[in-house]
């Protein structure tokens, strides 16, 4: 029988005992990952300005794949069947705001990223009627406009002459 060398000892014992193998390169492994983990917290707190570029740099590389996955996530029926609820579920809050049709439903979506249009806020926008509902206005689109939640209650049942004077 030729002699052995260290390595193929070791690969022989790994053979013969593989749930041994199993337990030690799980050890090692641990051991390792803490002694990693520290050294890198240690090269963290020495580099901060690295450590900001190096986390930025990940959150970006991250944000790109995760648009990638959820892009294809969209394409399973599981996906499907979320976006689908998700889509009913802007339906219905928009529906809240008594939009008349398709046309003003679409409108109001847009008007959620505009300023609003008495003060120019860019905080959070509701959707305001110009002539109010129970003022003789409708829900066309014609009669909408992004509104601020201060300037939308303030303004509440009044018309917009009413209100500004
Ligand atoms: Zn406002």
């Amino acid at each position: 029988m030729p002699t052995l060398t260290a390595t193929e000892k070791m690969r022989l014992w790994r053979e013969q005992n593989p749930e041994k193998a199993r337990a030690l390169n799980k050890a090692q492994y641990l051991a390792n990952r803490e002694k990693m983990s520290k050294q890198k917290k240690r090269w963290k707190a020495e580099h901060p300005e690295r450590t900001k570029e190096l986390n930025n740099a990940s959150y970006h590389r991250t944000k790109g794949r995760s648009a990638i996955v959820k892009k294809a996530y969209l394409k399973t029926d599981r996906g499907k069947a979320i976006n689908c609820a998700k889509e009913s579920r802007r339906r219905e809050r928009l529906a809240q705001v008594d939009v008349g049709d398709d046309l003003s439903l679409e409108y109001a979506e847009i008007l959620r990223y505009d300023p609003c249009s008495y003060c120019g806020d860019a905080g959070k926008i509701a959707i305001d009627h110009i002539d109010p509902l129970n003022g003789g206005g409708d829900g066309s689109w014609t009669n909408l406009t992004a509104a601020c939640k201060k300037c939308n209650t303030s303004k509440r049942d009044k018309t917009l002459l009413g209100w500004l004077r």
